[in-house]
């Protein structure tokens, strides 16, 4: 689950963290008010999405050369001016897709006077099974890009779990971020806080890009990411409450209440599989005949009918699916179960695209039976490779 940055802020700040002060606002009637709480001179209006690279971003609805959705304010009119500008449009950045998302808050920040921008975040890097720090002195801008030309300039350090951040890794983070007088003491108090706060808060990802170098020497927390591990919410009722569900996919979010892994993505193949590893490998296969997965989803091992029909729902309630594949391996679950979940389910919503179906396993002659019995126009499938293909090939006509 992802938060705002303003809540991410604010849950760091509740570690200790230096940040900004700000005041988020839903409407533009609330800018001046909020401005007038904060010291000015400089002020920062900073659209409040569930992505990343709001700066360099476009709003659909203003002309091209219009500022991005982050935006420096010099006095209080010309905060109001912006925020009426920027609430209710709909800002594309590049972690957006082109659709974009509409901004529904804004964050109304006390401005910073930067000296440098760096990069610093916490996850778990599973390659030594600890969670560690990564960051660099290049700040600000798109890390990818940064990983990809010049690698040597991202700096990962470990944390030994029993110990926690030591006196080293802290020497280590300073030396990698070339931190020195009270930016060094800062970040001696900073990266234990960041630390805690990620384990505490069983977090996935904290994201500090950029950290800056103010010029008055001090560091400060400028933009949060912070995403927390699905699994562990149960535990952080406090986390739970931070979730703006207009942020997230509906049709996922519609998948979480049925206990189905779902993620939605841009192809037009449906695709229906139990077993995240066959689901990865149907996806796979998708791509290599030449078409793209409209999602992933897995509807886990001992699926019932009813849940079987509520994907069928959730994969055919997106309009930019053009056809169905459906690869079920029985195991635990049985073919047959699949088939009449899988026809109930037609016989509801109503087939309106072509439906290929794989059926492999525990009773999966039945299941073709069941299938080829109903009178339905579904296309049934020998293999994997076969039914690849035959939804690849109706879909493209
Ligand atoms: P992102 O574009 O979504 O990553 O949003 P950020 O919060 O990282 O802001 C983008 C950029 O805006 C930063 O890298 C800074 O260069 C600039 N910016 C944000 N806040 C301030 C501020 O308080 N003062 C100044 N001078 N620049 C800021
Ligand atoms: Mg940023």
């Amino acid at each position: 689950m992802n938060i705002h940055e303003y809540q991410g802020k604010a849950l760091l700040k509740g570690f200790g963290a230096p940040v900004a002060e700000g005041v988020a606002i839903f409407n533009a009637g609330e800018a001046e008010a909020a401005a007038k709480k904060l010291p000015g001179p400089l002020y920062v209006v900073k659209s409040q999405i569930h992505a990343g690279g709001r700066g360099k971003g476009k709003f659909k609805e203003l002309s091209a050369d219009a500022k991005g959705g982050v935006r420096l304010a010099k006095s209080i009119e010309d905060v109001v001016a912006n925020a009426k500008e920027m609430l209710g449009n709909t800002l594309v950045t590049k972690q957006t897709g082109p659709a974009g998302k509409q901004v529904n808050r804004l964050y109304i920040e006390d401005g910073a006077d930067i000296d440098r921008e760096l990069y610093l975040s916490i996850l778990v890097d599973r390659t030594v099974g600890r969670v560690a720090f990564v960051v660099s002195t290049e700040g600000g801008m798109d890390i990818e890009a940064v990983a990809h030309d010049t690698p040597e300039k991202i700096i990962t350090v470990a944390i030994d779990p029993e110990k926690g951040v030591t006196a080293e890794d802290l020497k280590a983070l300073n030396g990698a971020l070339k931190l020195s007088g009270e930016a060094a003491s800062d970040g001696e108090k900073l990266f234990p806080i960041l630390y805690k706060a990620f384990v505490e808060k069983d977090m996935s990802l904290l994201e500090v890009n950029p950290l800056i170098v103010m010029t008055n020497g001090r560091l400060r927390v400028l933009d949060a990411k912070v995403s927390f591990d699905n699994n562990a919410l149960f535990r952080h009722p406090d986390v739970l409450e931070l979730r703006d569900t207009t942020e997230e996919d509906a049709k996922e979010i519609e998948a979480s209440k049925y206990d189905l892994a779902y993620v939605a993505l841009d192809g037009n193949i449906g695709c229906m599989v139990n077993g995240a590893g066959l689901a990865m490998a149907t996806m796979d296969i998708i791509k290599l005949y030449g078409a793209e997965p409209a999602n992933f989803l897995d509807v886990g091992g001992g699926a019932s009918k009813e849940k079987v029909t509520a994907a069928f729902k959730i994969i055919t309630a997106d309009p930019a699916v053009e056809g169905i594949l459906i690869n079920i391996f029985g195991g635990i679950m049985k073919c047959d179960v699949i088939a009449e979940g899988v026809i109930a389910a037609v016989k509801e919503v109503g087939l309106k695209v072509p439906l290929v179906v794989r059926l492999e396993g525990t009773n999966a002659e039945l299941g073709k039976k069941i299938i080829n019995e109903s009178g339905l126009n579904v296309v049934s499938a020998d293999d994997l490779d076969d039914a690849a293909k035959k939804i690849v090939a109706a879909v493209k006509g």
